[in-house]
């Protein structure tokens, strides 16, 4: 192999030989992570043509929350005017691939490209050589149907997970502010100042009103009924939003989607950990799952990453939260979040994969033990971000992959199964899409999903 042909296969390589070292983890999950850590590159012909306006034949990327890509707007250029899809479907190639449905995460300079062969078929490219058939989601029904003051079903209330999950991100910004409080993996508050400044349609605080006129829409149209869930979530509330504390603020919508839409979809919250009396407000406003997120487990980098949360609430009294609110939605039903990856962020971070896997695994046991499943999302180094910018290519392959591997096996030491309100576990059957955790649990006998337990 000449030096040119090797340094194209670079990336290749290194999924490949991760494929090899870790034959029980799913090759899905490895290309997934890959692609959910690094960003994936698209040809313009390959981008949604969509409008605002529900115009188009593919469902474009919402910006539910942060921007998820590796590159500001400006700096995106065609992929950012002519929006990418929402998410991506892998099937067959070379590695024969189950059906696997990935987050969007634009990235112009990543080895894996969306682009047409030959034939006109989409395919995903590493390295120039194509490893799987491309799907890209239909532009739903009611995305082509606009509330009563002509804003955007999209805007007001995008799904994704395939249609799964409605994703209301009821207040866009956080009032933890600036390099002193702001998460130093989040780009929320940029992301809706990069919105703003490019002239689109994007509400920082949604009203209820419109909320549920969008989710009639949805009710609607989503004759097959897959939209399952929805999740309740938007920035940190230290304050007041509209004269509403943070339990009061979130917990509205819950009573209002609740009561026009008894039982329709499985109701999750996704706020700070608060005290036990704020969580029973969530739950008596009808929401079934809480996920008060500990973002990452190590008490230094806890400290470090999250400033605002170790300002208000401090580690120690976070994780304490969490276990209480067990009490009141039952373990099962709480499921905080972690963000994988920022473990191994410069300058702070570990720098072995083996410390980062080790730190995580003590988390991981510890709520656990205590029958509270955590999942994760896959760090996407924002570049407006601090550890972005430090840290361009994100964590190791090899971090995402042990993970998954170390995931399962907590599952197994504890006794315990996926969590519910993330649609059927197993590869080819996981819709969840912005991690492969779903994808990497073993197949069940049938493609259902757990049911949301009943509070214990
Ligand atoms: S609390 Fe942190 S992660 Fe959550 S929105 Fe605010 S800055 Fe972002």
């Amino acid at each position: 192999m000449d030096t040119d042909t090797a340094a194209s296969r670079s990336r290749t390589d290194l999924v490949e030989g991760l494929m090899a070292r870790f034959p029980h983890v799913p090759r899905e999950a490895v290309i997934k992570e890959d692609l959910l850590r690094g960003g994936m590159a698209f040809d313009d012909s390959a981008l949604s043509g969509a409008g605002e306006d529900g115009s188009g034949e593919v469902k474009p990327k919402s910006y539910f929350i942060f921007s998820f890509d590796h590159g500001t707007l400006p700096e995106l250029g065609a992929a950012a005017l002519n929006r990418p899809p929402e998410e991506v479907v892998l099937t067959g190639g070379p590695y024969d691939l189950r059906r696997t449905v990935v987050s969007v995460r634009v990235n112009p300079s990543s080895p894996y490209r969306v682009k047409p062969g030959d034939d006109g078929a989409l395919g995903l490219y590493l390295d120039g050589a194509r490893i799987a058939d491309v799907g890209l989601p239909p532009m739903p029904d009611y995305y082509r149907h606009t509330l009563a003051n002509g804003k955007s079903v999209m805007e007001v209330a995008p799904t994704i997970q395939w249609g799964y999950l409605i994703y209301l991100t009821v207040f866009r910004v956080c009032q933890y502010f600036g390099a002193k409080e702001e998460c130093q993996y989040c780009d929320i508050n940029h992301n809706w100042r990069q919105h703003k400044a490019a002239g689109r349609p994007y509400t920082g605080v949604k009203p209820v009103e419109e909320v549920l006129e969008a989710l009639e829409i949805i009710n609607r149209y989503d004759t097959a009924k897959t939209s399952t869930a929805y999740t309740l979530t938007g920035g940190a509330v230290t304050r007041h939003v509209g004269g509403k504390d943070e339990a009061d603020f979130y917990g509205q919508y819950a009573e209002a989607i609740e009561e026009r839409f008894p039982g329709r979809w499985i109701g999750k919250v996704v706020a700070q950990a608060l005290p036990k009396a704020d969580v029973q407000r969530f739950r008596d406003h009808g929401a079934q799952i809480y996920h008060p997120n500990f973002e990452v487990w190590d008490r230094r980098l806890f400290e470090l990453y999250c400033p605002g949360k170790e300002r208000y609430v401090g580690r120690d009294e976070w994780h304490r939260r969490i276990l209480d609110s067990a009490d009141v939605f039952g373990p099962a039903n709480v499921i905080p979040n972690f963000v994988a990856g920022v473990e191994m962020a410069e300058p702070f971070g570990f720098t072995t994969v083996d410390e980062a896997i080790a730190s995580t695994r003590e988390g991981l046991d510890f709520f656990m033990s205590h029958g509270v499943v955590p999942r994760f999302t896959t760090w996407c180094p924002e570049p407006t971000t601090p550890l972005g910018k430090a840290n361009p290519e994100g964590a190791p392959l090899e971090y995402h992959i042990r993970l998954l591997e170390t995931y399962q096996d907590a599952l197994d030491t504890h006794g315990l199964a996926s969590p519910p309100g993330y649609g059927p576990p197993g590869a080819g059957r996981a819709v969840f899409s912005v991690s492969s955790f779903m994808d990497s649990m073993p197949l069940p006998d049938d493609a259902t999903e757990a049911a949301v337990p009943a509070r214990a």
